[in-house]
């Protein structure tokens, strides 16, 4: 599964209070204003990385269905412009599994999938004030 990301850079100037990378108004300091693209893509950190914060921290945790809808309606919330992207992660989910087009969420699965990954963000987030984020440009 690959998230169909649209680069819209909104959760890029969304960022938590708590992210050194914040620069005060939500927006990341490696953010390009003039393309709106990552100025460290290659080497972004992993909270960053949608498939392998996935792979690597919350498949034991959350079904693929569960994480990458519940990364979809992060999108749509922080930028109405992504409306497709939950339709397109179904799309890609049944393509994945040779299946039908798998349910939409449950609020009951919403909140504990947001409960799982924001449980991964914050010590990603607390490694970065250590040093573990990207180089600053
Ligand atoms: S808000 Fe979603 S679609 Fe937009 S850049 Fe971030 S991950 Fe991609
Ligand atoms: S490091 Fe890059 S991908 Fe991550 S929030 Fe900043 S601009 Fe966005």
């Amino acid at each position: 599964m690959n998230f169909p990301c649209t680069s819209c850079g909104a959760c890029c100037r969304h960022l938590p209070a708590a992210s050194p990378l914040n620069v005060g108004d939500g927006i990341c300091r490696h953010l390009d204003p003039h393309d709106q693209r990552c100025a460290v893509y290659e080497q972004r950190p992993l909270i960053c990385r949608v498939d392998e914060l996935y792979r690597e921290r919350l498949s034991t945790r959350l079904s693929a269905r569960v994480y990458y809808l519940v990364q979809a309606q992060g999108c749509v919330t922080l930028d109405a412009s992504n409306a497709d992207v939950p339709a397109e992660v179904m799309r890609r989910l049944a393509q994945d599994e040779g299946g039908p087009a798998p349910l939409p969420l449950s609020d009951q699965e919403l909140e504990e999938g947001l409960v799982a990954v924001m449980t991964e963000a914050a010590p990603l987030i607390a490694s970065m004030l250590d040093g573990g984020g990207p180089a600053t440009p």
